[in-house]
């Protein structure tokens, strides 16, 4: 489903009827659990507004959007994957659904997630886990597992998700669909609820290239809610289809070992020798910091998730543990029984890797290593546009195979992590059908510069045909 289907529909029926639809088939289709809560009176409420005053050049018309559930919507449930929090009802609106708002979207759900966005496959969500639509005993990937699921599965055009490390590329790539982690400061956080406050970003997952630019231009821009947003000019995103400019195109050969599945390496290099044919140049980059984006990630995100978390403690936010007898017994408790494994193992390391004696030795060591690592990044784009990776390294994994297997999904998400820890954007893009999956792409550009990624992204989407 496409932001264009449901806009042919709602010109021949009207937007009431498409909303209602839309609604019942999630109701009644949604065996994928991508759904956590859905705003079936107020999206219908909202459809009944839109369509009594009659204005459809909004841009978002009548979209129906799911929502990641970290993303706080007035008056309904912000569970972030959590059973510390499952009763919470956000009081306020995250600026992003403001702005999907006013461009006439209909919010039209809150989606499964890991919980508090800490996963790579779903599994660690409180409400079970979400099945992939490409094939049901296969994880989604995570953390915004929900969200991707929820598209490719064709029971919305389009959904937000959360980035901290790739958890809108890594689902995106997983599911068959195209996923996007804007420059740091392309899009207010406000609203969001934080993991690592230095690594978030909100994202578009769509089943286009059209639907990801035309979601993606209705959630950026400068919030004075958010004091990381940047009043950058956003480029005219009208002229992108019929793209001239020529690529320097980069690429890390030695970041493509053997760890890489095989089939996702021949994609990779399929669709680049496609791209050298339309003109692009391949430039050939040294990279040996591999090792250590993986560990820098996990000790930066779990210190500042334990800071963040800190404020789930049963006293402010969510369910409390009764009948304790004092404050300590109290937070202990309610941490204990509302956080589940992977929260307390983040929130663990994150606690000893900033603890008097070892934060000079972990926590202020990664962040002179993640200073590396971005300058590095950066310095690449002064000789080439664009760096091509796959998104990931591995293709989708069956629901309990590797849940026990701790590294292994650290380590997937090897390609995905660089973005974060230096601001820069990055596009998931789908290439080719391999079994029930997809194995795709990422093109990492220079900040703000999400222009040159939609550019080359839409000539990949030719190449491939992309999804019908
Ligand atoms: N998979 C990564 C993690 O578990 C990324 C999460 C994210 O981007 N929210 O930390």
């Amino acid at each position: 489903m496409k932001i264009s289907d449901v806009k042919d529909r709602i010109d021949k029926e009207g937007i009431v009827p498409i909303v209602r639809s839309v609604i019942k088939n999630i109701k009644e289709n949604d065996v994928y659990n991508s759904f956590l809560e859905l705003n079936e009176k107020n999206a219908i409420k909202q459809a009944e507004k839109l369509s009594d005053e009659g204005n459809n050049d909004k841009p978002l018309y009548g979209v129906p959007v799911a929502v990641k559930d970290n993303i706080a919507v007035k008056n309904m449930k912000m569970t972030c994957g959590s059973k510390i929090l499952q009763d919470y009802i956000s009081p306020y609106n995250a600026t992003v659904i403001e702005k999907l708002k006013k461009a006439g979207a209909i919010i039209i759900g809150k989606t499964n997630m890991d919980e508090f966005a800490m996963g790579t496959s779903n599994e660690h969500s409180a409400f079970g886990p979400v099945k992939n639509p490409l094939n049901k005993e296969y994880v989604p990937g995570g953390s915004s597992g929900g969200s991707a699921a929820s598209v490719a599965g064709n029971l919305v055009p389009v959904s937000l998700g959360s980035d901290t490390g790739g958890s809108v590329r890594q689902p995106a790539a997983f599911t068959g669909t195209y996923g996007l982690k804007p420059t740091y400061g392309r899009v207010s956080r406000y609203g969001l609820t934080a993991f690592a406050s230095s690594l978030d970003q909100i994202g578009p997952i769509t089943n286009s290239m059209d639907d990801l630019v035309s979601l993606y231009s209705v959630i950026t821009g400068k919030d004075k809610k958010d004091s990381t947003t940047v009043d950058m000019h956003l480029d005219d995103l009208n002229k992108l289809k019929n793209n001239d400019k020529k690529y320097k195109i980069g690429i890390f050969k030695s970041m493509l070992d053997d760890d890489i599945n095989i089939k996702i390496k021949e994609d990779y290099y399929k669709i680049l020798k496609n791209l050298q044919k339309k003109g692009h140049k391949l430039v050939e980059l040294d990279f040996d910091k591999k090792d250590y984006i993986v560990p820098i990630y996990q000790i930066i995100a779990p210190a500042e998730a334990s800071s963040n978390l800190a404020r789930f403690d049963g006293i402010r936010y969510g369910t409390r543990k009764e009948g304790t007898r004092s404050k300590e017994e109290l937070v202990s408790k309610t941490r204990n029984l509302g956080f589940g494994e992977e929260v307390k193992r983040r929130c663990l390391v994150g606690t000893f890797v900033l603890s008097s004696g070892y934060a000079e030795k972990y926590y202020k060591k990664a962040l002179i290593a993640r200073k590396m690592i971005k300058k590095e990044l950066e310095s690449k784009f002064d000789s080439v546009d664009i760096i091509a990776t796959p998104t990931t390294p591995n293709l989708p994994f069956k629901i309990g195979e590797k849940v026990e297997n701790i590294l292994y999904m650290y380590k997937s998400d090897l390609f995905t992590i660089p973005a974060n820890l230096s601001g820069l954007p990055a596009l998931s893009i789908p290439l080719y059908k391999t079994g029930d999956f997809y194995t795709s792409v990422q093109l990492m550009g220079n900040s703000f510069k999400e222009i040159d990624l939609f550019k080359l992204g839409y000539e990949v989407e030719k190449i491939t045909g992309g999804k019908k």
